[in-house]
């Protein structure tokens, strides 16, 4: 079939001139005429801002939502996962760079209208599709087209949290359920390995979880970059005076990859130890990731300590839930079923 993209104007951004200023995430680039922001996404065509990664597709999956990572959200099911290319950080460490901090045309990808993805989404038996593997807020606009055309289906939204406050608050209004990464609790971080912005990292947080979507967060552990205690400590009191105890988050652990392949794997104790301090600080859900221990990807009651969910890989046991109920002392659970 002949390669269609429609190319889509854009949304949330204005003209300066000859110049246009997107309006979609905190980088707010101002554009030259012919010219991509840094996302590599999105340029200044003719006085339009046009989306060109619309549509551009590099990878289709089938995957178990606690891959996403999702332990709360319908878990044991599977979820219709989706990727394009691009993204507006470029962190040092990515573990998907080459779709992520590919130039669109650099890449194979192949176009999907909305509605193809719905109906390849449906052909599979699901009713979840996840918005993954690079970054979906730069695919806005596709996002709202899929839940426009299709709203039996449920999106999840796995995201850096780079988006301005608007159009967060436009998304939050269809997705079902979002994680996102808290790359750091430092803003020196994110401006030397990441490019991004902490507090609109956080923003983002706040208004997913003051909109009612189902919210998980991500902490990457990296050696000697982001796993000083103190810093964590800040990021989970945050968590749970501007969210709430009852967020999972997931510490994982960080493998060497891209511009940082000399940096080494996180020690399983450095994981534990920042879970301990989760847990300490009041967090009721706390896991680690990427790693097998015995007892960390499991979900206990916070109230009577039971085991309510086994994770062997991704091996789901529900073991002690009713509804979303603890069974034993029927202490409601943060758990969607
Ligand atoms: S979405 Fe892309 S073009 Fe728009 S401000 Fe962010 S990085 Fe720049």
């Amino acid at each position: 079939m002949a390669f269609i993209n429609p190319n889509l104007e854009a949304s949330y951004y204005h003209s300066e001139g000859e110049n246009i200023a997107c309006d979609l995430c905190p980088h707010r680039c101002v554009l030259p005429p012919e010219k991509f922001g840094i996302c590599k996404s999105r340029k200044n065509a003719d006085g339009k801002l046009v989306a060109y990664n619309y549509g551009r597709v590099s990878s289709l999956a089938v995957d178990p939502i606690e891959k996403k990572p999702l332990y709360h959200y319908h878990p044991g099911t599977s979820i219709f996962s989706v990727g394009g290319i691009g993204c507006n950080l470029h962190c040092s460490y990515c573990q998907n760079y080459s779709i992520s901090q590919s130039p669109i045309g650099k890449k194979r990808t192949t176009y999907k209208s909305p509605s193809d993805l719905a109906a390849l989404c449906r052909q599979q038996g699901l009713s979840q599709i996840a918005f993954t593997y690079n970054e979906p807020m730069i695919w806005f606009e596709y996002m709202r087209d899929l839940m426009e055309q299709a709203p039996d289906l449920d999106l999840v939204v796995v995201s850096n949290g780079m988006i301005n406050e608007d159009p967060m608050k436009e998304l939050c209004r269809s997705a079902k359920a979002m994680n996102i990464d808290v790359k750091s609790f430092d803003q020196s971080f994110y401006t030397k390995l990441c490019g991004g912005d902490l507090e609109a990292v956080k923003t983002s947080c706040e208004v997913a979880y003051a909109s009612k979507v189902h919210l998980e967060l991500t902490y990457l552990v990296i050696p000697g970059y982001n796993d000083d205690p103190e810093t964590v400590r800040r990021f989970v009191q945050w968590a749970q005076e501007y969210l709430s105890p009852e967020i999972p988050i997931h510490f994982t652990r960080f493998h060497p990859d891209y511009n940082m392949s000399d940096v080494r794997l996180t020690p399983v104790d450095t994981l534990l130890r920042l879970k301990s301090i989760a847990q300490n600080e009041g967090m009721h859900y706390v896991y680690v990731g990427n790693v097998m221990t015995d007892d960390d990807s499991n979900t206990f009651c916070p109230e009577c300590g039971k085991l309510l969910i086994r994770r062997t890989g991704y091996r789901v046991d529900i073991l002690g839930l009713e509804g979303d109920r603890c069974a034993f002392c029927k202490h409601r659970i943060n758990i969607i079923r």
